[in-house]
């Protein structure tokens, strides 16, 4: 392997030459400890940056062995880490040294959630940084002694200050990965305790700001649990490093079944849902959704008219359509608010979700409520939806599914719920039993609109050929412009209601992962859920790496960046792929989609 003089006198040589004369740059340098890597070299100053990586032996990191012992402390020690090189490069790391992107470097570290990434790898016998850099340019020339100080000098000052334990802040690695490990222990006794939702007394929920999702600062009202649905677990580490005993946490815990939140308007309904579908993950420290912790097969649900649905059995929810039209197979390209909310409470279930979180703020009125008035006006047989609120006991008792609720203009609703939680000036309050009083004394007068049974979901088959992902040239053209568009191949993917899905890098994944699907996971009658199900276990594994397709040698080097990947969950990469609008999926009962 060539060495930093190598290095070094391949930049000077380069100086003033041509952009592409960086392609010289061979695949792996040795500086001192520390191995570079260059997996790619951006064609010209202003195209989408190179791709390097920094490799320091294990010996050299010296990163604690119980850091490293179970997978979730092995997730949370690379998060930390890549969120310390993130540090290292904002603290003068490296600077702008010449046009375009000269001089960037980047890596993936993530926000407010904890997520298993790409940007650092604990591999066997190293910690690997993989980073964006931009190689110095004056217009489209190579400015090599700026490229000498950023390879031979910045980053290895990156990645001594971040990847090397001795360098890093006393105890914070240690204090991260325990916060990270007590939210996934709390999040693993949820089933146990027959809750859908814990969210710990204290906690902040509401964030800065709409388009912020730090926490508010000035004026939070800190979460309060009411005594009857006060729930306390005991945590495998202190939830203050600086007190021992500080292993018990306690909450408001949202049993199983169905729940209504109700309060009225800004006093914090929507912000507390918000908060548990965030709380399929952990959060970083002083985040203060530390202690919120949710089923992880929790799924947003919400209206989206305009989605595409495609072969999606929606009767239980919407029957017989005008003209006869069956929904059985439902498919259309340009849903309305009451079947895209019926489609999204299907297609979550087909791949397993045993909890719904809406909110009647983005939920179809129809979808949600036919009160009785409306019941006498528009007959039964001219109203193909049976309303929500007339299935979603049945969701609980028959498929195990809960509901969390939010609904404040509604009170129908209170015939079915088990619990019923008032939001009052940001505090919670157990109200179930005066909405059972009022049920009483105020009956709705509607008769309940299910003419059959719930059905079971049926599951339905992905076909290999709607997936195309090649574009122009490139057999695999795939990438995420932001948190909601997707590209795969020649279609833009609309995730904007596919609201858990909180990072680009899952995005990315998302799209990577369901190419990787049509290459590993299709086979004859192999249905979504057992795709998606067969992807988790290939990143349980393999590993997230798995998702660049340049590694598997299908496609070119400038196409993927191992670096910049984010796990999703199967309900977020199902519903990239029922929205993907080339994609095929017919019912496993062979009925044709859209007869
Ligand atoms: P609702 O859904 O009940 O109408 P929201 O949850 O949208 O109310 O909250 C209304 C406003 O109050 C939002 O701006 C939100 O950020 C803020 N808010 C919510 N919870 C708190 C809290 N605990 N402390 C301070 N402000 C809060
Ligand atoms: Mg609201």
């Amino acid at each position: 392997m060539p060495g930093e003089a190598e290095l070094r006198r391949l930049l000077r040589r380069i100086d003033g030459r041509g952009y592409k004369a960086y392609k010289d740059l061979a695949p792996c340098y040795r500086l001192g400890a520390l191995e570079l890597h260059v997996d790619h070299v951006q064609a010209d100053p202003f195209a989408s940056p190179s791709r390097l990586r920094v490799r320091l032996p294990a010996a050299e990191a010296g990163l604690p062995e119980e850091l490293r012992t179970a997978r979730v402390r092995r997730i949370a020690l690379a998060d930390y880490l890549a969120r310390r090189v993130r540090l290292a490069i904002r603290d003068g790391g490296a600077s702008k040294r010449g046009s375009g992107k000269s001089g960037l470097v980047a890596i993936d570290a993530g926000g407010q959630e904890v997520l298993e990434r790409t940007a650092v790898a604990l591999g066997r016998g190293f910690v690997e940084a993989r980073l964006s850099v931009g190689l110095p340019a004056a217009g489209r020339r190579v400015r090599g002694l700026e490229a000498e100080a950023l390879l031979c000098e910045d980053l290895p000052r990156i990645a001594d200050r971040a990847l090397r334990f001795e360098r890093l802040p006393r105890g914070g690695a240690e204090r991260f990965v325990a916060c990270v490990e007590n939210q996934e222990h709390l999040r693993g006794r949820l089933a146990e305790l027959g809750l859908v939702g814990f969210v710990a007394e204290g906690s902040i929920l509401p964030r800065e700001s709409g388009a912020s999702d730090r926490p508010l600062r000035r004026g939070a009202v800190p979460f309060a649990a009411p005594d009857s649905l006060r729930v306390e677990v005991e945590l495998p580490n202190p939830r203050d490093p600086d007190d021992p005993a500080s292993t018990r946490v306690t909450g408001l815990g949202i049993p199983r079944g169905v729940t209504l939140v109700v309060g009225g308007g800004y006093h914090g309904k929507s912000t507390l849902l918000r908060a548990l579908e965030r709380g399929i993950h952990p959060h970083v420290p002083g985040d203060g959704r530390e202690g919120v912790a949710t089923d992880p097969t929790a799924v947003k649900i919400r209206a989206e008219d305009g989605r595409r649905v495609e072969g999606c059995d929606i009767s239980a929810f919407i029957g017989e359509l005008p003209y006869g039209r069956s929904t059985r197979a439902f498919q259309t390209d340009d849903a309305s608010g009451s079947t895209s909310q019926a489609a999204n409470i299907v297609e979550a279930l087909e791949v397993g979700a045993r909890a719904l979180l809406l909110d009647e703020d983005t939920s179809a009125t129809n979808f949600m409520v036919r009160d009785a008035r409306m019941q006498a006006l528009v007959r039964k047989e001219n109203e193909p939806i049976t309303p929500f609120l007339d299935r979603v006991r049945e969701l609980h008792e028959r498929l195990g599914v809960s509901s969390v609720i939010v609904m404040g203009g509604c009170g129908d609703y209170f015939d079915v719920a088990d619990t019923v939680i008032e939001m009052r000036s940001f505090a919670a309050h157990d109200v179930t039993r005066e909405a059972r009083e009022v049920a009483a004394t105020h009956p709705t007068r509607r008769s309940a609109e299910a003419g059959r049974p719930l059905p079971p979901v049926t599951p339905r088959i992905p076909l290999a050929k709607g997936l195309d992902a090649s574009r122009g040239r490139r057999e695999v053209k795939i990438d995420a412009r932001s948190v909601d568009a997707l590209r795969f191949g020649a279609s833009e993917v609309d995730l904007r209601a596919v609201e858990q899905l909180l990072d680009p890098s899952q995005t990315r994944a998302v799209g990577h992962a369901i190419w990787l699907a049509r290459q590993r996971c299709l086979g004859e009658g192999t249905t979504l859920r057992e795709a998606v199900e067969a992807l988790e276990r290939i990143f349980d594994e393999e590993g997230l790496d798995v998702l660049d397709p340049h590694r598997r040698g299908e496609a070119r080097r400038s196409e993927a960046h191992p670096g910049a990947f984010a796990r999703p969950r199967r309900f977020e990469i199902a519903a990239a792929w029922n929205r993907l609008r080339s994609a095929r999926l017919r019912p496993a009962r062979g009925d044709d989609p859209g007869d």
